[in-house]
C-alpha cells in the first residue's frame, strides 16, 4: 500500500497529516497528488467523500511559500457550505507551514472579507459570485495566483456560474496550474477544461458505484399516504447514530420535519429557504451530534462532509441516478460503512430500476428482518467525538463568552472555524453557540477551556480580534 510519503509529500505536510489522523491515501489522493506536485493540470472525476479536498489541498500546501505575502492559490466552490468546509480542511493541512487561508463567500459582509484579504492570505477559498465581486472591486488580486482549483465544477454549471468562473480564470496568470474536480463530466465542463487546462491528466475514481461500495443499500415499497409512518418505523428499527432523510422539495422538507417533530422526534430541517444563520445553526447542531435526524433537500445537503452519518433515507426517490449516488455518498465515507434505504412508490419503480442499472447492481428489499442482523461495524470517525447527545452531555463543559457578535459581522461558522483552527479542537468540541448582537456564547470541554481562551484570544475573525473569557467570570 502506498504511503503519503511515497507520494512525494514533504515533512511539514506529513506532520500536518499525522495531526489530522489520516493514515493511508485514498484512491484519488494516490492518483492526483504526484502529478499535482509535479506541476501538472489535473481533472479529477470524484465526488465528496473520496478525499478530494486533500488530493488538491496537500500539494497546494506544499506549493505555497508562506514568506511571500500574496495570494498564491485559489479554490472556487459553488456553495458557501463547501467553501467553509474546504477552508477548514486546508487550514488543517497547512497548519504546520503557517499557511494563511481566507474564506470569502456571499451572505456575509464584503467589507470584512476585504479587510481579511488586506491582512494577507496565501490561499483564498471562495464562492464564485463573491470572488468575482472582490476581483472586480480590486480587493482580490490574482496575478500571482498560480494554483487554481475548481471544486465541484458540475455544481457550478448547474447553478449557472460557468461564465463567472471563466471571468475569474482570465485574471489569473496563463502559466498557472489548474485542477478541476467534478463528480460528473457534462459537455460544458469538458469544454471549460479544454479551454483552461493544459494537457490535463484525467484521474477518474472508477464509476460512481465505487464510492458507495461500502454502503448497504435497500429499497422499501411504500404507499404515498403511509410514508411518514413507515419512516418512523424504519428509524425505530435501524436506530441510526445519525440519519439524513432526503426529500425532493423545500415544502415537503418542511412538512416532513413538522410531522416528525410533532411525533416527538429530535429532528431538524435543512433547505434553501432557511436564512444562512438558520442553516449554520442546523448544520452545527447536526455535526455536533446533538440532532440524530436531519430532513434535507438535495441542494442544501450536497457536498456536506458529515462523517458521522450512518444512514441515508431516500424518503422520495432521487430525481436521477446521479442524485442517488450523491445522496447515498453522504454515508459510508472513506473507510467506513453505512446504510441507505430508498422508499419506492408504485409509480416510481421504473426510476428505481434506472438507478439499479446505473449502479450496476440490484437493491435488496428492506424489512425489519434485514435491520435485525447486526449493523455493519463502523469505524470510530477520525476527527469526530462520539455523536451521541448522552455522551456529550456527560462531559463537563465550560461556557465561554467571545467578544464581537453579529454587529461585527461574525457568523457562527466563522467563529467555530477560528476557534478550531487556533486550538486544533474538533469542530464538534465547540457547541451551543449563541450569536448575539455584541458577543457570542459557546461551550467547550471544561478541560480545554483555558487553552481555548489562551489560543483563540487575539485571533482575527471577520476583521475582528477575538477576546474570550469564561462566562460569568
Ligand atoms: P472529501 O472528499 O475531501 O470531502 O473528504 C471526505 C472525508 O474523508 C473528510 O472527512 C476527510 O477528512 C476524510 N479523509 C480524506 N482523506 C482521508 C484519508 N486519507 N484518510 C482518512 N480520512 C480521510
Amino acid at each position: 500500500m502506498t504511503t503519503f510519503k511515497e507520494l512525494g509529500l514533504s515533512e511539514p505536510v506529513l506532520a500536518a497529516l499525522r495531526e489530522v489522523g489520516y493514515e493511508t491515501p485514498s484512491a484519488i489522493q494516490e492518483q492526483a497528488i504526484p502529478p499535482l506536485l509535479g506541476g501538472r493540470d489535473v481533472i479529477g472525476q470524484a465526488q465528496t467523500g473520496t478525499g478530494k479536498t486533500a488530493a488538491f489541498g496537500l500539494p497546494m500546501m506544499q506549493y505555497i511559500d508562506p514568506d511571500t505575502d500574496v495570494v498564491q492559490a485559489l479554490v472556487l466552490t459553488p456553495t458557501r457550505e463547501l467553501c467553509i468546509q474546504v477552508t477548514q480542511a486546508l487550514r488543517a493541512y497547512g497548519s504546520t507551514r503557517a499557511v494563511d487561508v481566507v474564506a470569502v463567500f456571499g451572505g456575509a459582509p464584503i467589507r470584512n472579507q476585504e479587510a481579511q484579504l488586506r491582512g494577507g492570505g496565501h490561499v483564498v477559498v471562495g464562492t464564485v459570485g463573491r470572488v468575482l465581486d472582490l476581483v472586480t472591486r480590486g480587493s482580490l488580486l490574482l496575478h500571482d495566483c498560480r494554483y487554481v482549483v475548481l471544486d465541484e465544477a458540475d455544481e457550478m454549471l448547474d447553478l449557472g456560474f460557468l461564465e463567472d468562473v471563466e471571468k475569474i480564470l482570465s485574471t489569473t496568470p496563463s502559466g498557472r496550474q489548474t485542477a478541476l474536480f467534478s463528480a460528473t463530466m457534462p459537455p460544458p465542463i469538458r469544454a471549460l477544461a479544454d479551454r483552461y487546462l493544459y494537457e490535463p491528466l484525467i484521474v477518474e475514481i472508477a464509476s460512481a458505484t465505487k464510492t458507495i461500495d461500502t454502503v448497504e443499500q435497500f429499497q422499501l415499497p411504500v404507499e404515498t399516504r403511509e410514508k411518514a409512518a413507515k419512516l418512523v418505523e424504519v428509524l425505530r428499527a435501524e436506530q441510526p447514530d445519525q440519519a439524513i432523510v432526503f426529500v425532493r422539495t423545500k415544502i415537503r422538507c418542511d412538512q416532513l420535519f413538522r410531522t416528525l417533530r410533532d411525533k416527538g422526534m429530535n429532528v431538524r430541517a435543512l433547505h434553501g429557504d432557511l436564512t444562512q444563520g438558520q442553516r449554520d445553526g442546523v448544520m452545527l447542531a447536526f455535526k455536533a451530534g446533538r440532532v440524530p435526524v436531519l430532513v434535507a433537500t438535495d441542494v442544501a445537503a450536497r457536498g456536506l462532509d458529515i462523517s458521522t452519518v450512518t444512514h441515508v433515507i431516500n424518503f422520495d426517490v432521487p430525481t436521477s441516478p446521479d442524485t442517488y449516488v450523491h445522496r447515498v455518498g453522504r454515508t459510508g465515507r472513506v473507510g467506513r460503512s453505512g446504510r441507505a434505504i430508498t422508499f419506492v412508490e408504485d409509480r416510481q419503480k421504473r426510476e428505481l430500476e434506472a438507478i439499479e442499472r446505473h449502479i450496476g447492481m440490484p437493491i435488496a428489499a428492506w424489512s425489519a428482518g434485514a435491520s435485525a442482523k447486526p449493523a455493519p461495524v463502523t469505524e470510530r470517525p477520525r476527527r469526530h467525538s462520539k455523536p451521541h447527545v448522552r455522551h456529550a452531555a456527560d462531559e463537563p463543559r465550560a461556557r465561554l463568552v467571545a467578544s464581537g457578535g453579529r454587529a461585527a459581522g461574525i457568523e457562527v461558522a466563522d467563529l467555530v472555524a477560528a476557534i478550531t483552527h487556533a486550538t486544533s479542537l474538533d469542530g464538534e468540541a465547540v457547541s451551543d453557540v449563541t450569536m448575539l448582537e455584541r458577543f457570542a456564547l459557546l461551550s467547550v470541554p471544561a478541560d480545554e477551556a483555558d487553552r481555548v481562551i489562551e489560543r483563540a484570544s487575539g485571533v482575527e475573525v471577520a476583521g475582528h480580534t477575538l477576546a474570550l473569557e469564561r462566562a460569568g467570570a
